[in-house]
């Protein structure tokens, strides 16, 4: 399959949501939406899809980048004047395109439809259902991020040491990802120590790290514009009382619930139930306040979403899915342990392959 064929597959099926949409066309201006559809990596363009026309608007510094990028597009050169909006909906005829309205802001909306008489029909989704279905070449490139993360992470036992901060051990993981090839980070690195590891989000700060400390390290490497995401907890020294262990062995054993039971055909709901009745049935439900997981690609954070506070939908082979179970106990700690997987017909299969040492010997 040739790279262009790719493309030309995504442009088919976006055309194909039209009659759904009750639209005869669609702007996207979305970075990972318009990546996936064309190949343009750079910061700013317009995808303008009907279904006749596949044209790619940007500034004059991409004009080149674009043309080698994205084949499939016809280049419509646009300098940011109002007249170049109006130019450009004026290439296609329509009477109705659908914009992103998770993206657009209010602004952008106005001063698109101040250009064109085409009704503007805001769409809380357009491509990100379809982007859940990872090609095999997006696996290889997620599965190459994370290989990446997994090495830094296995780094964590040796480098984790009583009298860092919290900042200190999240510089070195990321300078080490950085060596090992990522372009950047999926996101910022957490590192989150002591009662901070309560926290599910926590940013890290200057807390020392103490003997006794139980550790979250919560990062993924970006390559090639995919991500990866990954959670391992520790505990600084050798001898975690039985709190630790309890609340570790808790957290691992609802990911294996997951690891082992989930598979393609069953709901977001479902496979969330799975780790959420461990943890609810040994009495800390109300320390799992987030979701199971999430899918990653271009997006950290992705479809499918899953978590009771979303909607329930299927979960399907060629997705990939984050599982990570998380306690949180305020004023002493948490435990959360994550791993990027791909749905399989034969269920979750871990792209993330770090082992799980939680013991950080001094
Ligand atoms: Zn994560
Ligand atoms: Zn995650």
């Amino acid at each position: 399959m040739t790279h262009n064929t790719i493309y030309q597959q995504r442009l088919t099926a976006v055309r194909q949501q039209f009659t759904t949409w009750q639209v005869d066309g669609v702007l996207i201006s979305s970075p990972s939406n318009r990546r996936w559809l064309s190949g343009f990596t750079g910061s700013n363009a317009s995808l303008l899809i009907t279904p006749n026309n596949a044209l790619l608007a940007t500034d004059f510094r991409y004009w080149e980048q674009a043309t080698a990028q994205a084949p499939d597009f016809t280049l419509f050169k646009h300098q940011r004047r109002a007249e170049d909006d109006e130019a450009f909906f004026a290439a296609i005829s329509a009477a109705n395109i659908g914009i992103e309205a998770n993206h657009v802001t209010l602004t952008e909306f106005d001063r698109l439809q101040a250009a064109t008489p085409i009704n503007l029909i805001p769409l809380a989704e357009t491509v990100e259902p379809l982007r859940q279905i990872k090609s095999a070449a997006e696996i290889e490139a997620i599965a190459a991020a994370a290989a990446i993360t997994d090495q830094a992470m296995a780094q964590v036992n040796n480098l984790a040491r009583p009298g860092m901060t919290e900042k200190e051990l999240a510089w070195t993981l990321e300078k080490t990802m950085r060596e090992l090839g990522a372009d950047e980070m999926a996101f910022t690195v957490i590192v989150a120590s002591g009662p901070n590891s309560a926290l599910p989000h926590h940013h890290p700060g200057e807390r020392v790290l103490q003997r006794g400390d139980a550790i979250i390290v919560d990062m993924g490497a970006q390559l090639h514009g995919y991500k990866s995401d990954m959670t391992r907890t520790f505990h600084l020294g050798s001898e975690p009382d039985a709190q630790f262990w309890a609340v570790y062995n808790l957290a691992l054993a609802a990911q294996t619930a997951v690891l082992t039971h989930a598979k393609p055909g069953m709901t977001t709901l479902t496979i969330d139930a799975l780790a959420r009745d461990v943890i609810t049935t040994a009495g800390h439900g109300d320390h799992f306040g987030h979701g199971l997981g999430h899918g990653v690609g271009l997006d950290i954070h992705e479809a499918p979403f899953l978590s009771p506070l979303r909607e329930e939908k299927p979960v399907v082979s060629g997705m990939t899915v984050t599982v990570e179970p998380g306690v949180y106990i305020p004023g002493w700690g948490g435990v959360r342990i994550e791993e990027l997987c791909h749905v399989t017909s034969a269920g979750l299969e871990p792209l993330s392959r770090c082992p799980k040492i939680p013991i950080i010997h001094l």
